[in-house]
């Protein structure tokens, strides 16, 4: 058989092998289903596509868009104008440099994040980095690379996983974008945030995050985006941003899957 042939026969084989995989994930994807039905990832009633959320609960999600503050991200009710910030960023400017997420934090967001914090559903990361994509389509640009909000090690013991890694690395994946989650350790445990005040919160993360010392080299001049699964007083994110500014990165943008907006706030 001439060599061309023998190459054919052997592509030929790959495809058929290839196919035959493909039936046979389908079929997989099939029998899973009718064992285990599809349901919403929030409230658990069955829907018919797998790894997403019924329409009642997708129809709770209050997806932010523009007009929002440039700074913030905190939508706005009505356009102020090219330019116009938000009260918020006006009166306390961050020293981060944009900051965006998907969805206001409400009572279908806070139930999608506590699932994905303490109900270890890998799955659920992938639909909140969906959502996450297109609402940050500012910070895509120059291919910036996605630092999660570390967990100190001890915690990421007890819950086993970092939720905020799991929607980097979802998010990665969706953008094709680096995901370097050793770039920030948390190196002090703090308290947790929950229930504390604004300042509480801010002296509680104050000094906690260290940057790899070889940060700026395996940065190689790109920009950082922190991914976290809320933003509410932003106070972590701060903090992060301190630790990187001292380490030598000036270019740093938030992106998170909900953030509190003030007319909806809830006590987390
Ligand atoms: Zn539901």
């Amino acid at each position: 058989m001439p060599h061309n042939a023998v190459m054919d026969s052997r592509q030929g084989l790959v495809k058929v092998f290839a196919a035959g995989a493909r039936a046979l994930a389908r079929g997989g994807t099939f029998v899973l289903d009718q064992l285990y039905p599809p349901t919403c990832l929030a409230c658990h009633q069955p829907v018919t596509q797998a790894h997403t959320l019924c329409g009642a609960c997708f129809a709770q999600l209050r997806h932010i868009s523009a007009p929002y503050c440039p700074i913030l991200g905190i939508p706005f009710g009505v356009a102020l104008g090219p330019g116009a910030l938000s009260a918020e960023a006006l009166a306390d400017p961050p020293p981060f440099e944009r900051a965006r997420a998907a969805v206001a934090y409400n009572d279908a967001a806070r139930r999608i994040v506590s699932l994905l914090k303490y109900g270890d559903h890998p799955e659920l990361a992938r639909f909140c980095a969906r959502l996450m994509a297109p609402a940050g389509r500012d910070l895509w640009t120059d291919r910036p690379v996605l630092v999660p909000v570390p967990l100190h090690f001890t915690r990421r013991i007890e819950r086993r996983y970092n939720q905020s890694a799991e929607l980097a690395h979802a998010l990665a994946k969706i953008l094709d974008l680096p995901c370097d989650p050793g770039l920030v350790r948390r190196s002090r445990r703090t308290r947790q945030q929950v229930g504390l005040t604004g300042d509480q919160r801010r002296r509680n993360v104050s000094g906690a995050f260290t940057a790899h010392p070889d940060l700026v080299a395996r940065l190689r001049g790109r920009r950082v985006v922190l991914v976290d699964d809320v933003l509410t007083t932003g106070s972590t994110v701060v903090a992060i941003t301190h630790a990187l500014k001292r380490a030598g990165v000036h270019q740093i943008d938030v992106m998170t899957f909900a953030r509190v907006v003030i007319g909806l706030d809830l006590p987390i």
